[in-house]
């Protein structure tokens, strides 16, 4: 307990501190419940311009854009996309701003946040000293059987909020020195993110934004957020489209939409590289989970990766995958996977030339 709590510390040092002793044992919703995550834009513009726990030199790409206004044009054109929703590949063609509620069940004029905090589980670069600065947004488009946050993204477990207080989320987040904003399940609220966006850069917001997605995603919709985001960080869940129609409610078309969607995210952001201090401002870091008899096709989804990009692109092959909602009813991925399973990928990823992979401990596997 003393190493949590030094005796001499800042208020940043103590939110850090605290946040850490808070996940490390378990009571990580007695901590975000400390959170207020009702600030509007207007309450939190004071002095977080200053507190931008960005290093030197940094700007984020979206403040050009916002200087000329094309980000609020960009945000109203993905609004007026919600009037026939098409922000993602279902394509319900709802109309949200009505009220009329698609297969992600998300709201229109407003979103649903489940939770907003400096997240230290995240990948070391994002996390740093400060945290990275989470939002996590309710509802989903995917909807997979294994979803470990199934009461967020699929029973709606969040409170309703306007774009004011999106961005005085973000401000605070800012304020309380995380490294950056991070979206976690953006997609089907990206028009309110841009235009939180641009409310908080008008008021001091300075960190770099993540764009923390399934990988399932338009071209369209992907090229408004050009010169906005600064890293993104995709799943690349499925190799094969039969897998993913089974396991994440009929998205046959997966694997061929990520594929694309992860090169046009290379395009635009590049290969992630951290700054001096070790915390990554921009560039493209991908996530795979490997998943129990290999169900995601981990092995053509390194190959591909190496022979589609460059090989110093980030990869953390994720070794957390555990049979939570409703996996059990499926008995190929019913179990968590094995330390062989997990080594394959890894030797598969090194073989063919990946450098940059986030390998994480897999003692506690069974062989
Ligand atoms: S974002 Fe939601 S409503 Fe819009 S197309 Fe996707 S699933 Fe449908």
């Amino acid at each position: 307990m003393k190493d949590y709590f030094p005796e001499k510390t800042t208020r940043r040092k103590f939110l850090g501190n605290t946040a850490r002793l808070c996940f490390n044992i378990g009571l990580s919703s007695i901590f975000l419940s400390c959170f207020k995550t009702e600030d509007s834009a207007t309450e939190t513009a004071t002095a977080v311009e200053k507190s931008a726990n960005t290093g030197s030199g940094f700007e984020p790409a979206y403040l050009e854009l916002h200087k000329t206004g094309e980000l609020k044009k960009r945000a109203e054109k993905l609004w007026a996309i919600m009037e026939k929703c098409r922000l993602c590949p279902r394509k319900c063609g709802v109309n949200r701003l009505e009220g009329k509620r698609g297969f992600c069940r998300a709201p229109g004029s407003t979103l649903v946040v489940s939770s907003s905090h400096p997240h230290f589980g995240e990948e070391r670069p994002l996390v740093g000293k400060g945290g990275s600065g989470t939002i996590f947004l309710t509802h989903c488009n995917l909807r997979c059987v294994f979803c470990q946050n199934w009461e967020i993204s699929q029973l709606g477990r969040g409170v309703e909020k306007n774009i004011s207080e999106l961005a005085g989320m973000m401000l605070h987040l800012q304020e309380i020195g995380c490294h950056n904003i991070n979206f976690v399940t953006p997609t089907h609220y990206s028009p309110h993110i841009l235009k939180a966006i641009d409310t908080a850069a008008e008021t001091g917001l300075r960190l770099p934004i993540v764009y923390n997605t399934s990988g399932w995603e338009r071209l369209e919709i992907l090229r408004l957020l050009d010169g906005i985001v600064d890293i993104y960080l995709p799943d690349f869940k499925y190799w094969d489209s039969d897998m993913s129609a089974k396991y994440s409610s009929n998205a046959e078309s997966y694997p061929e939409m990520a594929r694309e969607a992860i090169l046009e995210m290379h395009r635009q952001v590049g290969v992630a590289k951290p700054a001096k201090d070790g915390i990554m401002q921009r560039g493209l870091m991908i996530r795979h989970l490997v998943m129990p008899n290999n169900t995601g096709g981990s092995e053509e989804i390194m190959e591909w990766i190496a022979e589609n990009l460059p090989k110093d692109t980030y990869v953390n092959i994720m070794a957390q995958y555990s049979p939570v909602y409703k996996a059990y009813d499926y008995p190929k991925i019913a179990r968590r996977i094995t330390r062989e399973e997990y080594k394959r990928v890894v030797k598969k990823a090194k073989e063919m030339g990946l450098t940059n992979l986030d390998v994480q401990g897999y003692w506690w596997l069974q062989k």
